[in-house]
C-alpha cells in the first residue's frame, strides 16, 4: 500500500504527533489533526447551518476515510489538500465508510469511487442509487404525513423544495459491503459497527475495542442535540419509524465509549455523562411540549408553531421533526393520545 511508505517519511518521531513534513508545500488551509493512534480528523466547510463537518482518516490495515464531506468544490479542495499533507492522494484511499446518508457526509463519495470500496448500512443504498421512484415515494410520504398532521400546503411545498435542494450536495454511488450491528470491518480489524438509528435510519457508529474510541457521526454531538429526523419507512407496509424513541435507545448503546468523535464540533470527552444529560434534557423538553398543548386537542403543526414561534418558518422540517418526535415519546409513555378530527391527527393530553 503506497501510503505506508509515504507516511513513514513524513511523521517526525520524537516530536509531537501533530507535526508533519508537508507534501503540499503550504498551499492549503490545514484543518487536519492527529487525534488518536492511527486516526486523523479533517474538518471541511459545508453550506449548511450546522457548520463544518469532520471526516476521519484511519490508518488501519487498509487506508480508510470515514465520511466525505458535501459535494462542493470548496470542501473537495480542502479535503484533497489536507490528504496531501499526509502525502495521500485520493486514489490511495482504499475504503470509504459512510456513517449515514446525509449529503454533508456522503457528498464527495464519487471522487473516491474508481479506487475505493464503499462500506455503509444497507439503508444508505437507495440514496446513492438516486432512483427517481425512491425520491418520488419519499416526497409523497412527506406530503401525506404533513397533511395528516395539519401542516399547510405552503410549508409542505417549502419543505419539499428544501429536501430536493439538499440532494444537490449529495453523491451517486453504490455500497460494496453492508455494515450491520456487530459487523467486523474488513481492513479495520480492531473496529466494529454499532447500529445507531435515530438521527438517520442509516446511521452507524464505529467502535475500536482496544481503547474505547468511537466515531459517532451525527449520533452524538457535543454542542448540539442531534435532531431525530422524521423519515419514511424503507420497506413496504412498514410504519413510519418513531425516530426519537429509536434515538434514545441508540444513545444508551453508546454510553460505554471512552471518547466519541463526532461529525460536527469537538470530541465528546465523557460520552456517558453527555448521554445521561441529553436524555434528561429530552424528558424536560417533552414535558414542556405537554404543557404547551393545553387541554384541547391540538395538531403537531400548531404545537410546533407554539414551541418554535420564531424559528419554525426558517426551519419547518427540523422543528416539525422535533415536535412529532416528542409527541411520539409522550404517546408511547401514555401521556397523550391521538384524536382524529375532520381527518387531521390531533393530540390530547390524557
Ligand atoms: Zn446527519
Amino acid at each position: 500500500m503506497t501510503f505506508i511508505s509515504n507516511l513513514v517519511k513524513i511523521i517526525i518521531s520524537g516530536v509531537n504527533s501533530h507535526s508533519f513534513i508537508s507534501c503540499d508545500e503550504g498551499r492549503s488551509i490545514i484543518v487536519m489533526e492527529k487525534i488518536e493512534k492511527d486516526i486523523y480528523k479533517i474538518t471541511l466547510p459545508t453550506p449548511f447551518l450546522v457548520g463544518p463537518i469532520n471526516t476521519y482518516l484511519i490508518k488501519g490495515q487498509a487506508l480508510t476515510l470515514v465520511d466525505t464531506g458535501p459535494n462542493t468544490e470548496e470542501a473537495f479542495q480542502v479535503l484533497e489538500s489536507n490528504l496531501m499533507e499526509l502525502c495521500i492522494e485520493l486514489k490511495d484511499i482504499e475504503i470509504v465508510i459512510l456513517t449515514h446518508h446525509h449529503p454533508d457526509h456522503i457528498g464527495l463519495l464519487e471522487k473516491f469511487l474508481p479506487h475505493a470500496k464503499v462500506y455503509a448500512h444497507p439503508k444508505v443504498k437507495p440514496w446513492l442509487d438516486k432512483d427517481p421512484k425512491f425520491l418520488e415515494d419519499l416526497l409523497q410520504f412527506y406530503g401525506t404525513l404533513y397533511e395528516s398532521h395539519g401542516v399547510p400546503e405552503k410549508f409542505i411545498r417549502e419543505i419539499e423544495k428544501k429536501k430536493k435542494g439538499y440532494l444537490h450536495f449529495s453523491s451517486g454511488g453504490h455500497v460494496d459491503k453492508e455494515l450491520l450491528e456487530g459487523s467486523e470491518i474488513e481492513g479495520l480489524s480492531e473496529w466494529s459497527v454499532i447500529e445507531t438509528p435515530g438521527h438517520a435510519q442509516s446511521h452507524i457508529s464505529l467502535y475500536r475495542h482496544s481503547d474505547g474510541v468511537m466515531l459517532a457521526g451525527d449520533h452524538i454531538i457535543e454542542h448540539i442535540s442531534s435532531n431525530a429526523i422524521i423519515e419514511a419507512p424503507y420497506g413496504e407496509n412498514e410504519e413510519r419509524p418513531k425516530t426519537l424513541l429509536q434515538y434514545r435507545e441508540s444513545l444508551e448503546k453508546c454510553a460505554h465509549a471512552k471518547i466519541a468523535y463526532s461529525g460536527h464540533g469537538k470530541a465528546v470527552e465523557n460520552p456517558k455523562k453527555l448521554i445521561g444529560n441529553r436524555l434528561v434534557e429530552q424528558d424536560k423538553k417533552g414535558q414542556k411540549f405537554k404543557q404547551l398543548m393545553g387541554r384541547n386537542p391540538i395538531t403537531a403543526f400548531e404545537l410546533c408553531k407554539r414551541k418554535y414561534l420564531h424559528i419554525f418558518e426558517q426551519q419547518p422540517d427540523l422543528t416539525f421533526s422535533e415536535t412529532l418526535g416528542h409527541l411520539d415519546v409522550l404517546e408511547e409513555n401514555g401521556e397523550v393520545r391521538q384524536v382524529l378530527l375532520e381527518g387531521i391527527i390531533h393530540y390530547q393530553v390524557i
